[in-house]
């Protein structure tokens, strides 16, 4: 039968592309939880209110309709009907990602559109809280994580050509965001008490996938 599959970590642990693995090899459907608060940054930063004005940033975020289209390389981001996909990887939303994500109105309108997404079941849904609030009956829990500096290589590589950034400033931006979505008051980024750990440093995304979807074959036979 098919299963919910919750894949939490810290930023660039590579749980997107791995996910996205897993979903293509059960022939699921693949939720990027990270692209969603990252579109409603987007949406706050163009707006130009206050990332810490709750109330304001809870009604912006109350009348986006967000949309994950499945595409063949990253699958598409809508806001509204518009494709923002492209905008979504910034160094400015980077920055103040974390601080739209620890907003209570936003995190609760994104766990109601996220639990919506996944009514079905089959589905592989990925960020920091999937399997702590999300999804807590989900059957398989991975917490996804790799070494601080693979994981700002990882998102090195993801930057746009040009990004006036070092590798070592990215570390610490990234240490930075890690410790805002440990430390907030709301749905943390957290391992469950039932998730798996698994450290993906020196693997490639192929063998972590590969392990993930013989978890994931194996709690559907249960
Ligand atoms: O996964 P990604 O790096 O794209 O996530 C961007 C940010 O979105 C995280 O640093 C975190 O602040 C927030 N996020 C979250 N809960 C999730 C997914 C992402 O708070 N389930």
């Amino acid at each position: 039968h098919r299963i919910n599959i919750a894949i939490d970590g810290p930023a660039g642990a590579g749980k997107s592309t791995v996910a996205r693995k897993v979903a293509s090899a059960l022939q699921y459907v693949y939720i990027d939880t990270g692209a969603m608060y990252r579109a409603v940054t987007l949406k706050v930063l163009e707006s130009g209110l206050s990332t810490d004005d709750d109330a304001a940033v809870g009604r912006l975020a109350d009348g986006l309709d967000i949309a994950l289209l499945p595409g063949d390389e990253a699958q598409q981001v809508r806001v509204n009907g518009e494709n923002v996909t492209a905008l979504l990887r910034s160094l400015e939303i980077n920055r103040n990602v974390s601080f739209v994500a620890r907003l209570p109105r936003v995190r609760s309108r994104m766990a109601e559109l996220q639990r919506r997404m996944a009514q079905g079941k089959g589905v592989v849904m990925d960020g920091r809280d999937i399997g702590t609030h999300v999804l807590p009956d989900a059957e398989l829990k991975v917490f996804l994580t790799a070494s601080p500096r693979e994981r700002a290589t990882r998102r090195f590589r993801e930057l746009e050509p040009g990004t006036e950034i070092t590798l070592n400033q990215l570390e610490r931006e990234i240490a930075e965001r890690d410790r805002l979505d440990r430390e907030r008051a709301i749905a943390p980024l957290l391992q469950a008490a039932d998730a798996r750990l698994l450290d993906s440093t020196g693997m490639t995304a192929d063998e972590v996938a590969e392990q993930i979807v013989q978890w994931g074959l194996a709690a559907a036979r249960t």
